[in-house]
C-alpha cells in the first residue's frame, strides 16, 4: 500500500479547520471504532487529537488472529507460535501523529526498555549475590515497564482483520468525528 498524500489536499493550516472528511479514502468510523479497508488512505490529521501532522505518516503493519487460537497456548507456546503465524491477518495502515502523541510514543517505548534492563539487572543481581526479593521485584519491575510501554505505544490495535479491511481501537474521538460513519456501508 503506498503512503502517498493527494497533491490537491488543503494545507495543514486549513485542515485544522475542517470538520468534514478531508483527502481520507476507506476509513469510516463506527463508535469508538475505525474502519480502514485495505488500500484506505488516512488524511493527514492525529488519529488521537486530529491535530494536523507535519510529518509523513509511517506506515505499520497490524496483525490479528481469532482469539480462539490463543486455547492453543494451554497446550504448548510453540505450537501456539506456529498455529498464529499460519493464521494470522496482517493489514498496513498510515495513522498520522501530531508532535505530542509521537513523543508520547517514543516515550513509551524508552519506558518499556529501560524497565526491561532494570528489571532483567535486579533479577541477575538478586538471584546470584542480592537477596531474593530483588529477583521478585525485577519481574515486577520487567512486566510493568513492558506493559506500560505497549499500551503508550500502541497507535491503532486490531480488533478484527479480515479480506476486507479491519476494524480498528486506538482513534481519538476528536478524529473519528471527522470522518465519516458507516452509515452506509456494508457491515463486516
Ligand atoms: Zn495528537
Amino acid at each position: 500500500m503506498s503512503t502517498h498524500r493527494n497533491p490537491y489536499a488543503p494545507s495543514s493550516a486549513a485542515l485544522g479547520e475542517r470538520t468534514g472528511p478531508v483527502d481520507a479514502e476507506g476509513c469510516w468510523r463506527e463508535g469508538s471504532l475505525l474502519i480502514v479497508t485495505h488500500d484506505s488512505v488516512l488524511p493527514n490529521r492525529c488519529v488521537k487529537c486530529n491535530a494536523p501532522t507535519e510529518l509523513p505518516a509511517k506506515e505499520r503493519k497490524l496483525y490479528w488472529h481469532h482469539p480462539g487460537i490463543y486455547l492453543v497456548l494451554v497446550i504448548n507456546v510453540l505450537l501456539y507460535l506456529i498455529v498464529a503465524l499460519i493464521a494470522r491477518k496482517k493489514i498496513a495502515v498510515a495513522p498520522g501523529l501530531c508532535t505530542e502523541h509521537a513523543k508520547r510514543r517514543k516515550l513509551g517505548i524508552a519506558i518499556a526498555w529501560i524497565g526491561l534492563a532494570a528489571g532483567l539487572l535486579l533479577v541477575s543481581f538478586g538471584g546470584t549475590q542480592g537477596p531474593a526479593f530483588l529477583v521478585i521485584l525485577g519481574l515486577v519491575l520487567t512486566l510493568a515497564s513492558v506493559i506500560t510501554g505497549m499500551l503508550m505505544s500502541r497507535v491503532l490495535y486490531p480488533k478484527i482483520i479480515d479480506e476486507r479491511g479491519a476494524r480498528l481501537k486506538g482513534a481519538g474521538e476528536a478524529f473519528l468525528s471527522s470522518i465519516p460513519s458507516t452509515t452506509d456501508w456494508i457491515r463486516m
